[in-house]
């Protein structure tokens, strides 16, 4: 018989980044014993990779800002296609999650007459984004995990035991969440040093796992980022909604080879940095769409003038939203404008005095330099789009965070809806503290209206012969690291940034093959620190979720945010009110066409008629 450590929580959350680590000091701070799983070390989490900021309506550099302008940049970021609800309590809440975090320890920059400094960033009517130079994550995470320090200590004095309430279990990755009579009963995983198994007897999970961008080779995330999350949501009866729509960040570093895909944060153009072709030629002004053209410059003049008038000016194309930024850069470089390695020029070196540049972006200072040998102070950096967040994710309720399955709650960035199809930056790090705090509150609350529940030994028993299975494979099996080359190969080629019906339909045959070949995958050793079984266990998370990528990428026939048709170029306003909803029917991925929530008539208020009119069906209007 397989060793089995147990444990029993009210409130499980997986995941330590922002959202897991807000949910958990909530479900906490509402009494519950409390669990956080990490896959990675505790404090490494995409979170503390957060260089730009957040993004809170609070009105420190100018006043004009307020949450209504926060949740129209949001709506139009998203091309209307977020779920407004969501939209407006993350408008609404960031300020005061902000605040919070000062009171836990944060410190963050300020204006000359001390209060929180905010930057400006694509998308954001005010400079709107509170930060630390460009490390403000691991500010995020330092003062989150600080937080959850002072609470254990309370809890020794009042218990004898750190730990008595709430605990943290790192480098252990949950492959399996149980389900009995339709709801949570617990979660099953391995530590990853010593491949020992354990289990979480619970009736309240909250999952808090991130992204998926490691089905792309060209990415901005780290190794972690499997789509463990989403998949375990779909495999337990939940729904995922918004999966064509991934983001392509407008500016990874493309050399080296080796560091291609490390993100470059666009806290350089909102401090003034500019995008050039190879031509030298500032070529954004040539790519703001119409339903932006209000609101940008349309001289260079008028934009260098905006970054000390913003009242009298209009802001500069640069500043497009991402998935705008994106698709110009590829134009560029697909028109042979672009640099040998596949990238354009980003200039900030002419833009502020050295000194300013190593103040203001100390990491991306030293990223250049110790990565590409390139001084930025001097000289423009080459930059292209990579693979970076997702905006699709688990189906939510809006103010409870709740998934379909009773018990199952998802915050931060594997849920869904939030962001519409695209994400402004910056609007991450304020979701994942206000959907977090929210899903631990409902997560402690479900737990105390149910009480504890436990899985069956024989659904405990099929989730360890599932995590055994590639260790057993007589033969070797599969290699999963040519498999993982080959899923990252169909994703990036045939489901990239622009897409096409064709090449969509021969993503769906290759995905079904790989699928067949996931089933046999094989790693060789035993159980003890084994990256190859690991990966194995991986595998076929990130192919289900390519799958729901693909399949609704295939059926979305527009372009929208995140997604780029070029066999249908243009939004098309019925499309607007479909969320592509995709389920688990046996092994397959079931689409389906879910109308979206239709606007309170006093948020559509905020916006002109004309706007609206870009955007919705005239039945709508
Ligand atoms: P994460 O912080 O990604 O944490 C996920 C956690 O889940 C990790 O602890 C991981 O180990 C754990 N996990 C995953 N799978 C499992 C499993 N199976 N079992 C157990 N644990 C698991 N956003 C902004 O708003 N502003 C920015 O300036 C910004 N800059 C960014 C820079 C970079 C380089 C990157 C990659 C992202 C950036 N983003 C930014 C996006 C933002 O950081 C992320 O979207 C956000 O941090 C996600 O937070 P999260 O709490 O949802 O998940």
């Amino acid at each position: 018989m397989t060793n089995i450590e147990r444990h029993t929580y009210d409130v499980v959350v997986i995941g330590a980044g922002g959202a897991g680590l807000r949910a958990a000091i909530e479900a906490r701070l509402a009494g519950k014993k409390t669990a956080i799983i990490s896959k990675s070390l505790f404090g490494k989490a995409h979170t503390v990779m957060a260089e730009g900021g957040a993004a809170a309506a609070m009105g420190n550099v100018n006043a004009n800002d307020n949450w209504q302008v926060h949740f129209r940049d949001t709506m139009r970021g998203g091309k209307f296609l977020n779920n407004f609800r969501m939209a407006e309590l993350h408008a609404k809440e960031a300020p005061e999650r902000i605040w919070e975090l000062e009171t836990y320890g944060a410190l963050f920059d300020r204006t000359k007459d001390g209060k929180i400094s905010q930057r400006n960033f694509g998308g954001h009517e005010y400079p709107r984004l509170a930060h630390v130079g460009d490390r403000t994550g691991l500010e995020l995470i330092r003062t989150l995990q600080q937080k959850i320090v002072s609470l254990q200590q309370e809890d020794f004095t009042a218990h004898g035991d750190y730990e008595a309430r709430i605990r943290v279990f790192q480098e252990c990755t949950i492959t399996e969440l149980f389900i009995e009579n339709g709801a949570v009963a617990g979660a099953f995983g391995y530590y990853r040093e010593s491949g020992d198994f354990v289990l979480f007897e619970t009736s309240a999970i909250v999952l808090a796992t991130g992204g998926v961008g490691k089905s792309y080779k060209v990415t901005s995330n780290s190794w972690e980022y499997t789509g463990d999350g989403h998949a375990l949501a779909l495999r337990s009866g939940a729904t995922l909604i918004n999966m064509e729509f991934l983001q392509f960040h407008p500016t990874g570093m493309v050399w080296p080879p080796s560091v291609k895909g490390i993100l470059v944060t666009e806290s350089v153009r909102g401090d003034g940095g500019v995008l050039r072709n190879t031509d030298g030629k500032r070529f954004m002004f040539d790519y703001v769409p119409d339903v932006f053209r209000k609101q940008y410059a349309e001289t260079e003049e008028e934009a260098d003038r905006w970054y000390s008038d913003p009242d009298n000016n209009r802001r500069p194309p640069e500043l497009l939203p991402r998935d705008e930024v994106a698709r110009a850069i590829n134009s560029e470089v697909k028109a042979g404008r672009g640099s040998q390695a596949g990238g354009v020029l980003l200039d900030i070196a002419s833009r502020l005095p050295a000194e300013q540049i190593t103040k203001r972006l100390p990491s991306m200072y030293h990223q250049f330099k110790e990565l590409a040998d390139v001084d930025i102070t001097k000289q423009p950096m080459e930059v292209g789009p990579t693979c970076h967040y997702v905006m699709g994710g688990v189906e939510v309720d809006a103010d409870t965070a709740a998934a379909a399955v009773p018990g199952l709650f998802a915050a931060g960035e594997v849920s869904g809806g939030m962001h519409g199809s695209n994400r402004l930056g910056g609007n991450s790090l304020s979701d994942l503290l206000v959907f977090g705090k929210r899903a631990g509150e409902h997560a402690a609350r479900y737990a105390t209206e149910t009480g504890r529940r436990k899985p069956t030994p024989a659904a405990v028993d099929a989730a360890v012969e599932t995590a055994l299975a590639p260790l057993h494979r007589a033969d070797g099996g599969e290699n999963p690291y040519a498999l993982h080359a080959e899923l990252q190969d169909i994703m990036g080629t045939l489901v990239g940034i622009i897409r096409r019906e064709g090449e969509l339909r021969d993503s769906l045959v290759r995905l079904a093959e790989l699928k067949e070949r996931v089933k046999k995958v094989g790693a060789t050793g035993g159980r003890r620190y084994n990256p190859g079984w690991h990966l194995a266990l991986d595998l076929r998370n990130m192919l289900i979720v390519s799958e729901c990528t693909a399949k609704a990428a295939l059926e979305r026939t527009e372009s929208r945010g995140g997604h780029t048709r070029e066999d249908h170029p243009k939004m098309d306003p019925a499309w607007r009110k479909v969320n592509l909803v995709c389920s688990l029917d046996g092994e397959d991925v079931r689409l389906e066409h879910k109308p979206l929530p239709v606007m309170r008539r006093e948020l559509q208020d905020l916006f002109d008629r004309s706007e609206l009119a870009k955007y919705m069906t005239d039945e709508e209007l």
